[in-house]
C-alpha cells in the first residue's frame, strides 16, 4: 500500500486507522450479518451508531444540553439558507461579516429571504484578514449575526477577540475547523459545519443549535430545512445519511483516542508552526494571510511567480504531496493540514519546499 500525504482542502485526508476499521467492518457490522450500508435507519443497531456519534459530537465539544445536535444533508452550502428560513424569523435582519467565498455565499444566499447587512469585509486585501469590528456597527435588532469561522480558501481565522462583540444571536460556518481547536458552544445559537473537511466523508453536515432558537420558520420553508423536523424526529424525518454518520462516528472515536480536541489542538498548532516559521523564513515562498489571523488548518503560500508556483504544485505531486495547488480563485498554493494530517506529513512538506527552494534559486 503507498498512501500520499493528501493536503486537500475537502474532501481530504481521513485518519488511517479510521479506514481500516471501516474496510474491517465493511462486509458484516458486528454480528449483524450485514452493512452498515446495508441497514434499515430504523433499525436498533442503526439507532446505536447514530445515538453514539451524537453522544461522541457532545462530549468532544462540550455541547450544553439546552443546545440540539442535527445530522443533516445538503452540505454546509444548504445551511446559507437554512439559517435565515429558522432564524430570521423576527425583524427579517441578519448581519454578516464577509471574509471570504464562503460568507458571501452564505450572505448572498441569505438575500433571498431576509435582510442582510455587510457589516465588514476583507474583501480589499484579497480576504487575507479578518476585519475588526466593534458593537456600534452591528443591527441590536438583527434576528443573528453570521461568520464563518475558519476561511478555508483565504486561510483566515477568528480569534476570540475578533468574535463580533454584538447582543444579537451569534451564528458560525465552522466547516473547516471543527474539532480542530476547542470553541466556546455558548457564544454561539448555532455552528454547523460540513463533514468533508475534519470529520469524515462527504455527506453529512453536523448542525449544533440551540433550543429557543429552534421552532419557528419563514413561510414557505421546505419541510427538509427546518430544524424542529430534524429536531423532533431525532435527526431521521427521512433516511439519514447513514454510512456518512457511521464513518464520522468512527472519526470521533479516533479524535477521543487521541484524547480530544484539546489535545488535538496542540499537536494542530505544533503543525502550523512548522509551516509557517518556515514560510516566514524562506526567500522564496511566503504566506499569504497577516499573522494575527492565520489557520491552523488551511495555509495559502505563492512564490510570486505563477510558472515557478505551478512547477512547485507539479514537482510535489509528483513526490507524493498532492492537491496542494491553491483553490482558482487565488491561485499559489495552500496546504490543508486538518486533523488527520500527521505531523510526519508537514514536515515532510517543509524538507520538500527547502529542497525546491534551494534547487531553484
Ligand atoms: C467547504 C466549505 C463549505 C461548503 O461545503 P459544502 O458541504 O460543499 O456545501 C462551506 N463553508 C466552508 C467554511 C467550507 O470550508
Amino acid at each position: 500500500m503507498s498512501r500520499v500525504y493528501n493536503f486537500s482542502a475537502g474532501p481530504s485526508m481521513l485518519p488511517l486507522e479510521v479506514l481500516e476499521k471501516a474496510a474491517a467492518e465493511m462486509t458484516e457490522y458486528g454480528s449483524t450479518g450485514q452493512s452498515v450500508m446495508e441497514m434499515s435507519h430504523r433499525s436498533k443497531e442503526y439507532q446505536a451508531i447514530i445515538d453514539n456519534a451524537e453522544a461522541l459530537v457532545r462530549e468532544l465539544m462540550h455541547v450544553p444540553d439546552n443546545y440540539t445536535v442535527l445530522f443533516l444533508q445538503g452540505g454546509a452550502s444548504s445551511q446559507f439558507a437554512a439559517i435565515p428560513m429558522n432564524l430570521g424569523t423576527k425583524s427579517g435582519k441578519a448581519d454578516y461579516i464577509i471574509t471570504g467565498q464562503w460568507a458571501k455565499k452564505a450572505a448572498q444566499e441569505a438575500e433571498r429571504y431576509i435582510k442582510v447587512n455587510k457589516v465588514a469585509s476583507s474583501a480589499d486585501k484579497t480576504f487575507s484578514y479578518i476585519p475588526e469590528t466593534n458593537k456600534s456597527m452591528f443591527d441590536p435588532d438583527a434576528d443573528y449575526c453570521y461568520i464563518c469561522y475558519n476561511n478555508t480558501i483565504y486561510g483566515t481565522h477568528y480569534t476570540e477577540k475578533k468574535i463580533p462583540d454584538t447582543d444579537a444571536v451569534l451564528v458560525a460556518d465552522i466547516s473547516s475547523c471543527v474539532m480542530a481547536e476547542e470553541i466556546d458552544i455558548n457564544k454561539f445559537g448555532i455552528l454547523y459545519a460540513g463533514a468533508q473537511k475534519n470529520l469524515g466523508p462527504a455527506g453529512v453536515t453536523l448542525v449544533i443549535v440551540r433550543n429557543d432558537l429552534i421552532g419557528d420558520t419563514l413561510e414557505g420553508t421546505p419541510t427538509m430545512f427546518k430544524y424542529s423536523i430534524h429536531r423532533d424526529n431525532g435527526s431521521m424525518y427521512n433516511t439519514p445519511p447513514t454510512y456518512g454518520i457511521y464513518m464520522l462516528g468512527l472519526v470521533l472515536r479516533w479524535i477521543k483516542d487521541k484524547g480530544g480536541v484539546k489535545e488535538l489542538q496542540k499537536i494542530n498548532e505544533k503543525k502550523a508552526k512548522i509551516l509557517y516559521d518556515f514560510l516566514d523564513s524562506s526567500e522564496m515562498f511566503k504566506g499569504t494571510v497577516v499573522p494575527e489571523d492565520r489557520s491552523l488548518m488551511n495555509i495559502p503560500f505563492v512564490t510570486g511567480d505563477e510558472e515557478l508556483d505551478a512547477k512547485f504544485v507539479a514537482e510535489a505531486k509528483a513526490a507524493g504531496f498532492i492537491n496542494i495547488k491553491g483553490h482558482r480563485t487565488v491561485g499559489g498554493m495552500r496546504a490543508s493540514i486538518y486533523n488527520a494530517m500527521p505531523i510526519e506529513g508537514v514536515e515532510a512538506l517543509v524538507e520538500f519546499m527547502k529542497k525546491f527552494e534551494a534547487e531553484n534559486k
